[in-house]
């Protein structure tokens, strides 16, 4: 029984899964150098028995325990001034099975890795977002996506999970057992528990034929069902100052690989010489247009590329970044996308108005049933923004992100969980047909409040956080910690 070990033992148990105090991975930073924090301690468990052992700790101290894998979440969605656990070294490949197509694999696998064992067996994963850093439960937990009318978010391809609950029991759940917390957890932020492991759908390796071409705005926007619908996976950039939007159409091929783009022109060009571009702009703001129009030509040409399927759904994501991201009706995109050019062709028009980056990303998934997935019950469209930090450097992004907040909400949109957003529960119960079902479980799995971080009880539960002490960069409180109660200096004291 967990809760016969002395406290004393405890501490020693967890001593060689501590992150020492001192050293600088006992501050947590996403990725994005947008939020940072210094939580009370952070673990790095190596098997499910020490998540538990972690979790008795946290039960006896009073603590909540946020579960993280790589922080590449753009909010304080992963922060916490509590226990940490960080599960990268949770990432073994539990089971392949080729005939059934899944895979299952414990939660702090990076997509990476996940991607390297299911090439070995001839697998691939369906739909893939701009990146394969994230770790799988992170991308479960959040409804990461790629693009595809008819593809839905990786979560969806979760066809059963195992939990730590906070009781400290395992419960393995799935549409058909224990569907209601299966719902609840597949796009719940960490809710519900730590996700140990997830069965994942996946179909046979796949090369990708992707075209990209560069069009005129209206040419996309008045024929947007023939352009969305032309391939299996559409995505778009759109660079608002040249009013073109840059197109990528992919299918599946068995034609030989044949990648397009050269080192000079996407390496060099694209991402190195850009960011010195964004860096003076940073202090000749108009440039910006300019950085934006030169870019726009970088990727004007027509290309054909064709290769692994990952080769081709990651992008290189640049530099870090301020960005949010909204997920609207699908029927509304035209009208949003409208509203948002006019706003920012405003801005353009007046000498002292903003000179945003570029481009605007624009995405399509599939409907799903996950309560809280920003695609439940309707065909969505992803428009997100991003305002580059060249060398990490800040630059304004607020103005921008309200004005375009303001619109996507005017045309039902619903955020991006990982993203900084401003919905409250009053507003999510508006929009999330499941918000009250969602609460429901989240607090019958998790009555004490085990799992909430922050972000959590001002999103989902309601508390006002006013003295939280995470926030923007430059914004107040990085997470100043009572030492003498940190497990971390504890157990330095009884290594003593
Ligand atoms: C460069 C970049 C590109 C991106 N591209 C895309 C994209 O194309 N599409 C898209 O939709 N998103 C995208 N994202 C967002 C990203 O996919 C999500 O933020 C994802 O959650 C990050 O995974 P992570 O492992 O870093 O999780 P973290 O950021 O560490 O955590 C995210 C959430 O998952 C929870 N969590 C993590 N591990 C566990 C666990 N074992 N059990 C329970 N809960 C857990 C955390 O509590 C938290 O709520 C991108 C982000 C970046 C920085």
């Amino acid at each position: 029984m967990l809760s016969e070990i002395p406290l004393q033992n405890l501490y020693n148990l967890l001593e060689p899964i501590t992150v020492p105090r001192n050293s600088p991975g006992a501050r947590f930073t996403n990725w994005g150098l947008s939020y940072t924090c210094l939580p009370a301690a952070i673990f790095e468990p190596e098997n499910e028995f020490q998540c538990e052992l972690v979790l008795e700790l946290a039960k006896r101290e009073g603590k909540t325990v946020r579960a993280v894998g790589v922080g590449h979440s753009p909010s304080d969605l992963a922060c916490t001034k509590e226990y940490m656990i960080r599960m990268t070294k949770l990432n073994r490949v539990l089971e392949v099975n080729s005939e059934k197509r899944y895979i299952v694999a414990q939660g702090g696998i990076t997509l990476d890795d996940l991607h390297a064992h299911l090439a070995k067996n001839n697998l691939a994963m369906s739909s893939v977002g701009s990146i394969s850093e994230q770790t799988l439960a992170g991308v479960v937990a959040t409804a990461t996506h790629g693009s595809g009318i008819n593809f839905c978010s990786m979560s969806s391809t979760a066809m059963a999970l195992t939990l730590l609950l906070a009781d400290g029991t395992r419960l393995t759940c799935s549409r058909s057992e224990h569907g209601d917390v299966f719902l609840a957890t597949l796009c719940g932020l960490g809710t519900t528990g730590i996700i140990l492991s997830a069965q994942l759908e996946v179909e046979p390796a796949f090369r990708l034929r992707e075209v990209q071409r560069t069009l005129p705005f209206e040419e996309i926007t008045d024929n947007l069902d023939d352009h969305v619908n032309r391939a299996e996976h559409v995505r778009f950039w759109w660079f608002p100052t040249k009013d073109r939007i840059r197109a990528s159409y992919s299918n599946r091929t068995a034609e030989p690989k044949s990648p397009a783009g050269s080192w000079w022109w996407h390496t060099f060009l694209g991402h190195h010489v850009v960011q010195i571009l964004l860096f003076i702009a940073r202090y000749i703001s108009n440039l910006n247009s300019w950085v934006a129009n030169f870019a726009c030509w970088l990727v004007s040409a027509e290309t054909v590329g064709i290769d692994d399927s990952l080769k081709i759904f990651n992008v290189d994501c640049r530099y870090p970044q301020y960005t949010t991201e909204w997920a609207i009706p699908y029927e509304n995109t035209r009208a949003c996308l409208l509203e948002f050019r006019e706003y920012l062709h405003k801005e353009y028009a007046n000498p002292h108005g903003l000179r945003p980056h570029f481009p605007v990303e624009i995405r399509f998934t599939a409907e799903d049933d996950i309560w809280l997935s920003p695609s439940f019950g309707r065909k969505t469209c992803w428009i997100g923004i991003v305002q580059y930090k060249p060398f990490g450097l800040t630059v304004p992004y607020r103005k921008l992100f309200s004005a375009f907040e303001r619109i996507v909400q005017r045309h039902s949109g619903r955020p991006h969980w990982a993203k900084a957003h401003p919905f409250t529960p009053a507003k999510l119960r508006e929009v999330y047909p499941h918000f009250n079902d969602f609460q429901r479980v989240m607090k019958t799995v998790d009555p004490r409040g085990v799992w909430r971080n922050e972000y959590v009880e001002r999103h989902l539960v309601g508390v006002d956080v006013a003295d939280a002490e995470v926030g923007w960069e430059n914004g107040v409180g990085m997470g100043g910690m009572k030492t003498e109660k940190h497990i971390g200096w504890r157990v330095h004291k009884a290594r003593q």
